[in-house]
């Protein structure tokens, strides 16, 4: 595959400038010194992988892009300039604690069109559990610097199921972030990961019952107020669905460029190496898993049904030449039988009843293909 058939091009920043208690991404505690290392490194890559890649969608995520000092800011998207010609969307994900105009100044420069800033909760007691440095003012402040700027397609992470989060915290967090008029909003519940700080610590995860009964109350407050339900834990005034990850949930390659980025080309998805520091010493080096055409159908499932309007039928039989029908026969039939899913002429897509069911109806999947 040639780098310029790729829709997609995502970077990843290693570096936060503190850590939080939930987290156990590929990040470390930003270090000038080592960024400017990176930083070569990451040149390095993108000489080697993308050549005359001329994506439609950047998404720069970590870790946290912002806390990287303007000048290596700059130079990071002054290297990404030459991918920049027919990008429709580019996102840099931001830290609230975002306060250099001068940043905000150079990510607009850059032709940077969309933010994800992580709000994740409005209560200061609940930030403080989770080792956030910043409070829900600070979000308001951003959002509108960056609309001072022309950026005002914003997005906001929002997080539920968080220790001993009350509905009514839920609440004011949800009227905080509309407050902000985000264009976006994705939603995360809280997973308790084992190297994580709460993993560590031994927190316990929320009950299930009050997480979904959040999620519920997440949906109808967001849908109430114009919000496109379009995927599972994504939320979009119409016409700001994430075109990146729309791509991702379609099935499509994208080159994933950084320590901690995965990436999938030719029926391979492909991660790093293992750590930053060997990432230093060889950025070319992928840890390759190539897929059989069962794993990619079963895949292009389970992301597809995370779309609201399914799985595009045309598109499966571009991937495949045929359909989720005649791969997993007696799943589909039951689950139409059950009203779990439905099908249009070109889509085949969860009902109202099956898409909070999703994780249980890909169980039935996975088990008619034995993988
Ligand atoms: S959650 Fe985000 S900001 Fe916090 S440590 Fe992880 S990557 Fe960094």
């Amino acid at each position: 595959m040639t780098a310029n058939s790729i829709p997609s091009l995502y970077v990843h920043v290693p570096f936060c400038a503190s850590i939080c208690s939930y987290c156990d991404f590929s990040r470390q505690v930003y270090n000038a010194e080592t960024a400017d290392r990176w930083l070569d490194a990451m040149e390095r890559e993108l000489h080697a992988r993308a050549d005359g890649l001329k994506p439609e969608t950047i998404y720069i995520g970590g870790g946290t892009p912002s806390c990287l000092p303007l000048f290596q800011l700059d130079r990071l998207l002054t290297l990404l300039d030459p991918y920049t010609e027919e990008v429709k969307e580019y996102t840099v994900e931001c830290n609230p604690e975002l306060r250099d105009r001068r940043v905000i100044e150079c990510l607009a420069s850059h032709r940077v069109n969309r933010i994800s800033i992580g709000l994740q909760t409005a209560d200061p007691s609940l930030l403080k559990t989770c080792g956030r440095r910043h409070d829900a003012a600070d979000v308001k402040r951003l959002v509108d610097q960056f609309s001072a700027c022309g950026i005002s397609n914003i997005s906001l992470d929002l997080m539920y199921g968080l220790p001993e989060q009350t509905m009514e915290q839920l609440e004011q967090s949800i009227a905080f972030a509309l407050s902000c008029q985000p264009r976006h909003l994705s939603l995360y519940s809280l997973t308790i990961e084992p190297n994580s700080v709460f993993g560590k610590k031994g927190v316990q995860s929320c009950d299930a019952d009050l997480e979904a009964d959040m999620y519920e109350c997440i949906c109808s407050i967001l849908r109430e107020h114009g919000y496109l339900h379009y995927e599972i834990s994504n939320f979009a005034l119409p016409g700001y669905e994430s075109r990146h990850n729309t791509n991702t949930w379609e099935y499509r390659n994208f080159l994933g460029i950084g320590y901690g980025a995965w990436g999938m080309e030719d029926h391979c998805r492909y991660t790093h190496a293992d750590t930053l520091r060997n990432y230093l010493k060889d950025p070319l080096y992928r840890n390759v898993t190539e897929l059989t055409e069962q794993e990619r159908m079963f895949e292009a499932v389970m992301m597809g049904l995370r779309l609201r309007s399914g799985i595009s039928l045309q598109r499966f039989s571009e991937l495949f030449g045929t359909t989720p029908e005649t791969c997993y026969p007696n799943t589909v039939r039951t689950l139409r039988e059950r009203g779990l899913l439905a099908e249009t002429d070109d889509r085949l897509f969860c009902t109202e009843q099956g898409w909070p069911l999703l994780n249980s109806l890909l169980v039935e999947f996975m088990e008619e293909a034995q993988l």
